[in-house]
């Protein structure tokens, strides 16, 4: 296998926190990846702080949250350098019935006997098989940071850094949770704390303003976080202040580099075109409050490997297979998502979408829906889905994530 990046400085950490859940960790195992220490910080339960700051709802719920960077670092250490290039950008994939041929921005071209599009959710690979298919904005943004524990109150920290938490303005949502330090530290006092705020912004004012940078210039769907206006973040932070229990305003406050990521659904009509094939957020996007992204991606992987082991004439049947498995379980990810996330979109509801939005939007089942891996959510019974995609029913489910592990 040969990785090409097109980040040219090594890939360290991008400040950003990951819940996991049991299959990404039997995932990561299999795929060879070791840890030094903890994979992440272990949070035994939740809690939802009010305005004041009062814990109004708690749950036992012991999980596992980690870093970004944590997750790439073992990745990565088990793949070794030898094969993995960095500065060298995809552009096009030539379709051939047995051998694609990757063409590289730098003007070299590859043949393989399978090209794998794992480039994420603006990924150049799908926008060539699938050139319709383009992320579409949820109608609401996050605001995301970390912020060294040794940097906030022992106040906040005693709060912020022992559970996952949530703070539920109308129409919003925030989570927060301890991570991983950024040399991978999961002792107290070494954490960072991780928090993303989920915000309505309507798509041609709020957004288009979030989006123009320093110089005037509008973004597509994300913006690099140091061209952010500051007089942008400064709102933020005011909002903060109104809107938050103290604690997590003053986490906000003294986060040093708050980002932006707009929220988009993406589901792409298949994950394999002759031998070029797509994986995690190239084939799928779903909102983060499903807390999967990394898990899906991960599953992908597994499945992939596990269905490509075959005699070379039987790839194509396995590649479908794969295809065919993986889509249900990447929808029905999206879909649950979805649901989760109605109650801050900015646009218009169906009748139907509103109930659903409703129902997930009191502070129990915030509590105990969000990033819940979901063969664990009521998922088997499709109970939750308000018209999910034809393809998602109890029959066809994969028996949990680790369909992989078969
Ligand atoms: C606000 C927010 C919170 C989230 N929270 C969680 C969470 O708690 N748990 C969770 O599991 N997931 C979470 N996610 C989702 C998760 O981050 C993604 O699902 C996951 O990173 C997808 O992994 P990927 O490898 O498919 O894509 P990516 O992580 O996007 O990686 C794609 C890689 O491809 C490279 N690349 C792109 N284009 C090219 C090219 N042309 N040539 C070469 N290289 C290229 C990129 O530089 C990048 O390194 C969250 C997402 C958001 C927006």
């Amino acid at each position: 296998v040969e990785i090409y990046e097109r980040t040219s400085a090594a890939l360290a950490d991008r400040g950003a926190g990951i819940v996991t859940h049991p299959p990404l960790h039997q995932d990561l195992v299999a795929a060879g990846a070791i840890w030094d220490g903890d994979l992440g910080v272990k949070v035994p339960g939740r809690a939802v702080l009010d305005r004041d700051g009062t814990i109004v709802v708690e749950k036992i719920l012991p999980q596992i949250v980690t870093s970004w960077g944590l997750l790439y670092g073992s990745l990565k250490r088990a793949f070794g350098a030898e094969h993995y290039h960095f500065g060298r950008s995809a552009l096009s994939v030539e379709i051939h019935p047995k051998r694609p041929i990757l063409r590289l921005a730098d003007g070299t071209a590859q043949e393989f006997d399978l090209v794998i599009g794992a480039d994420g959710v603006n990924s150049r690979i799908r926008g060539q098989l699938f050139p319709q298919m383009q992320p579409r904005y949820a109608g609401y943004i996050a605001w995301r940071g970390v912020v060294d524990e040794r940097d906030i109150s022992p106040q906040a920290r005693d709060i912020l850094c022992e559970r996952f938490t949530f703070g539920l303005p109308p129409g919003e949502q925030l989570i927060g949770y301890p991570i991983a330090s950024a040399s991978h530290e999961t002792r107290r006092g070494k954490r960072r704390f991780n928090f993303v705020w989920y915000r309505p912004a309507e798509e041609s004012t709020v957004l288009h303003d979030l989006l123009t940078d320093r110089a005037g210039h509008r973004h597509g769907l994300s913006i690099p976080a140091d061209q952010i206006r500051p007089e942008v973040i400064r709102r933020m932070q005011a909002d903060a202040a109104e809107l938050l229990a103290p604690v997590f305003a003053e986490a906000i406050q003294r986060t040093r580099q708050p980002f932006i990521q707009p929220i988009v659904d993406l589901e792409s009509p298949s994950m394999v075109v002759g031998r070029v094939v797509l994986i995690g957020d190239a084939a799928f996007v779903a909102r983060p409050h499903v807390g999967m992204g990394v898990t899906k991606a991960a599953g992908d992987a597994a499945a992939l490997a596990r269905f490509a082991a075959v005699v070379e004439s039987e790839l194509d049947d396995a590649l479908e297979k794969f295809s065919r498995q993986r889509r249900v379980y990447g929808a029905a990810v999206v879909m649950r998502a979805r649901c989760l996330g109605a109650y801050m979109q900015t646009q218009q509801l169906t009748p139907e979408e509103r109930v659903t939005a409703e129902r997930f939007s009191t502070p129990e089942a915030v509590l105990s829906e969000t990033a819940i891996d979901i063969s664990l959510a009521g998922m088997m019974s499709g109970s939750f889905l308000p018209s999910g995609p034809s393809e998602v029913s109890s029959v066809d489910l994969p028996a949990g994530p680790v369909a992989t592990a078969q």
